[in-house]
C-alpha cells in the first residue's frame, strides 16, 4: 500500500480520515459480518485504495463506491476498470454527505442494499445517521468506526456509553460488535482504537410512539445526565399530560407520570430502555417555552 501510494506520488490525507486497512484478517471479518451475496448491491463509502472493495467484488452482485479524493478515485477507476465495464462496479466521485444516495442506488433497486465501509472517522456519526434515516431500506450497515463510538451505539442502559446515540441506533437496528481493531492494522496508524460494528435493520421501529416526541424526551434526559429524569424533563419544558400548573406541581405531575409508567420517581434517564422512554413520551407533553427553553431547543 505504501508502494502504491508512493508510485502515484500520494501520501494519506489526515483531514479526510485516510487510514488504510492493511490487516487481511480484519477484512475477512468485515466481509463475513456483511455476508454480501450476488443478490446484494453494496454501497461502500470511502473505498480508498480498494482493499475492501476487492473483497466485496468477490461476493456481491454490485458494488457502488463513493470516494471524495480525486487521486484515489483515479487509482480505483484504473484498478477496477474491468468490473466497471461489466457493470458490477460503479465509482461515484463526491462527498457521501452531499450525494443523492437514492439516485445513485436507483439502478439497483431490485437488489438488497447493504452498506460496508471503513469510514472516515471525522464523519462517522452523521454518515451512519444519514444512512439509518434515509428510508432506502439498507438491510445492514457494517462499518469500521472508532471503538468509543461503536460502544456508544451498542451500549446497555445504565452504562457510561449509553445515550441518545444508542437509542437513535436502536430505533432502526440491532447492533452487534464484530471486532476490536488495533491501530497497527492501518496505514498510517490512527490515534484511536477502532471497532467493526454491524447494524441490522429492524423491520419496523421497536416502539410506536411519535418519533419526534420520543427523541425530544431522550434529548432532554441526556442533556443533563446527572439530573433526575423529572428535573431534566421539567427543565426542557415537559409536563405530565394532565399535570401542569406551577413549578412544583409540574414536577409533582411528572413524578406521578413516571410512577404510573412503572418507574421510580427519582429515576435518571440513563437507566431507561427504549420501551420505557416510549412510555414516558406517551405520558408527557412539551409545553410552551420555559426559562430553560435552550435545553428544549437542543432536542
Ligand atoms: N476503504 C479504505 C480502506 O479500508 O483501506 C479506505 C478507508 S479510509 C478510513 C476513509 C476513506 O474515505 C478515504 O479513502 C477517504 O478519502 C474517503 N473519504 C473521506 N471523506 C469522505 C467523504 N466525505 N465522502 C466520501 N469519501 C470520503
Amino acid at each position: 500500500m505504501r508502494d502504491l501510494l508512493a508510485r502515484h506520488g500520494l501520501s494519506p490525507r489526515k483531514k479526510w480520515g485516510q487510514n488504510f486497512l492493511t490487516d487481511g484478517h480484519v477484512l475477512t471479518k468485515i466481509i463475513a459480518a456483511a455476508a454480501p451475496s450476488t443478490d446484494d448491491c453494496v454501497l461502500e463509502i470511502g473505498p480508498g485504495l480498494g482493499a475492501l472493495t476487492q473483497g466485496l467484488l468477490a461476493h456481491a452482485g454490485n458494488v457502488v463506491a463513493i470516494e471524495l479524493d480525486k487521486w484515489l478515485g483515479d487509482i480505483l477507476a484504473a484498478e477496477f476498470s474491468a468490473q466497471a465495464a461489466s457493470g458490477q462496479f460503479t465509482l461515484v466521485r463526491g462527498d457521501v454527505l452531499k450525494i443523492d444516495l437514492e439516485a445513485v442506488l436507483a439502478p439497483f433497486r431490485h437488489k438488497v442494499a447493504k452498506v460496508v465501509a471503513n469510514l472516515p472517522y471525522y464523519i462517522t456519526t452523521p454518515v451512519i445517521m444519514r444512512l439509518l434515516e434515509s428510508g432506502l431500506g439498507f438491510a445492514s450497515i457494517t462499518v469500521m468506526i472508532q471503538k468509543e463510538v461503536a460502544e456508544r451505539m451498542s451500549a446497555k442502559p445504565g452504562t457510561k456509553a449509553y445515550g441518545s446515540l444508542t437509542l437513535a441506533v436502536q430505533y432502526h437496528a440491532t447492533a452487534e460488535m464484530v471486532a476490536i481493531v488495533p491501530s497497527r492494522s492501518f496505514l498510517p496508524r490512527p490515534e484511536v482504537v477502532s471497532a467493526v460494528i454491524c447494524l441490522r435493520a429492524l423491520p419496523q421501529p421497536p416502539v410506536e410512539v411519535e418519533k419526534e416526541k420520543l427523541f425530544a424526551v431522550i434529548a432532554a434526559a441526556f442533556a443533563t445526565r446527572r439530573k433526575t429524569l423529572v428535573n431534566a424533563l421539567h427543565a426542557a419544558g415537559f409536563t405530565a399530560k394532565d399535570g401542569g400548573g406551577d413549578v412544583e406541581s409540574g414536577k409533582t405531575g411528572l413524578a406521578a407520570a413516571l410512577v404510573a409508567c412503572g418507574l421510580r420517581a427519582d429515576v435518571r434517564g440513563e437507566a431507561l430502555d427504549i420501551y420505557q422512554f416510549a412510555a414516558v413520551a406517551e405520558a408527557v407533553t412539551q409545553g410552551a417555552a420555559t426559562g430553560n427553553s435552550s435545553i428544549a431547543a437542543k432536542s
